[in-house]
């Protein structure tokens, strides 16, 4: 599975899993999950291309693009504000409207500090975060492709 494959490059694990500062994008993962030890054990969840992308901000956005020069400019499609994983998910007005959806569903507001410990309290946050996850990029893919 390519997707768990291109996680898995990226996740320190081999050293206990303490090193976060290592990998690119290391601050966003650092901040996702401070306590790798639990995101290794846990119980319940899958890591799909998607939850890939999130986690590791590599993929659908323009920052990271960008870095390859894919994209001209790391300006967000939508708001022309620097689009990394954080913008997209957190910040960018484009997307507020699924996340206040999945927030209702969750009884509870969601940012990058507490959204991964929320995955890990149950099998239904679980589906529901990554549902949202899974939405947005799709759109955000589809949107791409469009030009
Ligand atoms: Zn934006």
């Amino acid at each position: 599975m390519a997707a768990l494959e291109m996680l898995s490059a990226k996740l320190p694990v081999a050293d206990g899993g303490t090193e976060w500062s290592r990998v690119s994008e290391g601050k966003w993962m650092r901040r996702l999950i401070p306590e790798l030890r639990e995101w290794i054990d846990k119980e319940h969840g899958e890591i799909n291309y998607f939850l890939a992308q999130f986690i590791t901000g590599h993929g659908c956005f323009t920052h990271y693009l960008n870095q390859f020069e894919i994209r001209e400019t790391d300006g967000c499609w939508y708001c022309r504000r620097r689009d990394d994983a954080e913008h997209t998910f957190f910040e960018c007005d484009k997307w507020r409207e699924q996340r206040m959806r999945v927030e209702k569903e969750l009884e509870r507001a969601i940012t990058p500090d507490n959204v991964i410990r929320i995955m890990l309290d149950n099998d239904k946050n679980w589906g529901l975060v990554e549902g949202w996850i899974v939405g947005v990029i799709k759109r955000k893919e589809r949107d791409e492709r469009a030009g």
